[in-house]
């Protein structure tokens, strides 16, 4: 019998599985800790307009200040947040978060991420309102960024809730796209007005032709569906070039901005012209 075997393998009960459920379990109760006493921080990354070097926008990216261990990246709880449950007020607090700050300066629009299980299971228009509301951010300064994921299950009612987000007035980014497996005829669908394009497909631009193809191809794509386009991972000076030689509309990369704490972004756009001239200078 299957059951009995598997049993007897000691495949679910194996003293290394119980250290891996002891140790999600501790992470869990470690995240409703941290949630609790508010340890996480929003870090922000500027995204420029390609042509002028502008800051157009900034990207807000949480971190986990962890007592112990330090600053945690989101690759390394953003998972178990979303197994648990725990991304919806997790989420809930980035949105707020983000909305507050963003509206601390006259013109800059924040885009946000947005879980797939946020997306699905939460609750995401009225959040989304809702920190729109308290923060008193115009809607018009709000962008969130969704992947792939979020498309993959049930068409109808993801075209639905994009909607209803999109009858809010804020904006929504294609993130991470070309990574996933969603359908190209798919997208003409869906009310994105920017695609996003994931950092894979920068990273060898400049040493492989082959890797500017695909760029250019996801740019006319871009363009033909009315969609902004924006490069992430621009690392390097060539990169850039390429770019902007192709007419890519936005670009983020550490070359022009790394993710930074509130306090340097307030230093930045106190002063518009230093990314420029910090990006000009390579
Ligand atoms: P993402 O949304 O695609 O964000 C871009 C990631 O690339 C960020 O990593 C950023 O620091 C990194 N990055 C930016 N420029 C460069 C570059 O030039 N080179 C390289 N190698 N990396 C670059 P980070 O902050 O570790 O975030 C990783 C992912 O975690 C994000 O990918 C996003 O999917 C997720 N994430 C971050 N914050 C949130 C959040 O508040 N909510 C949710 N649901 N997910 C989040
Ligand atoms: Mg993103
Ligand atoms: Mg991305
Ligand atoms: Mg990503």
């Amino acid at each position: 019998q299957a059951k009995a075997t598997r049993r007897g393998s000691h495949q679910f009960y194996s003293p290394e599985m119980n250290d891996l459920i002891r140790q999600r379990r501790a992470l869990e109760i470690d995240l409703r800790r941290a949630l609790a006493s508010q340890e996480f921080v929003l870090h922000f990354q500027p995204r420029l307009r390609a042509e002028t070097l502008q800051v157009m926008a900034v990207e807000a990216l949480v971190r986990w200040q962890h007592p112990i261990h330090g600053l945690v990246a989101p690759g390394d709880f953003i998972p178990l947040a979303e197994e648990t449950g725990l991304i919806i007020p997790l989420g809930d607090w980035v949105l707020q978060e983000a909305c507050r700050a963003a509206a601390c300066y006259p013109d800059l629009v924040v885009s946000v991420n947005v879980s797939p299980v946020q997306f699905r299971n939460g609750d995401l228009v009225e959040q989304v309102r809702a920190a729109l509301s308290s923060s008193g951010l115009p809607a018009s300064r709000l962008e969130l960024e969704l992947t792939e994921g979020v498309l993959l299950e049930n068409i109808e009612s993801a075209i639905k809730s994009l909607r209803a987000l999109k009858a809010l007035g804020v904006s929504l980014a294609m993130d991470d796209f070309g990574t996933g497996y969603s359908s190209l005829g798919y997208l003409q669908h869906f009310p994105f007005d920017r695609l996003k394009i994931d950092k894979s497909f920068i990273a060898p631009l400049g040493d492989r032709e082959d890797s500017r193809s695909i760029v250019q191809a996801i740019l006319s794509l871009g363009r033909a569906l009315g969609m902004s386009v924006t490069a992430e991972g621009v690392e390097s000076a060539e990169q850039l070039r390429v770019l902007r030689d192709d007419n890519c509309d936005e670009l983020q990369g550490f070359l022009l901005g790394r993710p930074m704490p509130a306090e340097q972004l307030s230093e930045l756009l106190a002063d518009p012209a230093r990314s420029m001239a910090e990006a000009s200078a390579v």
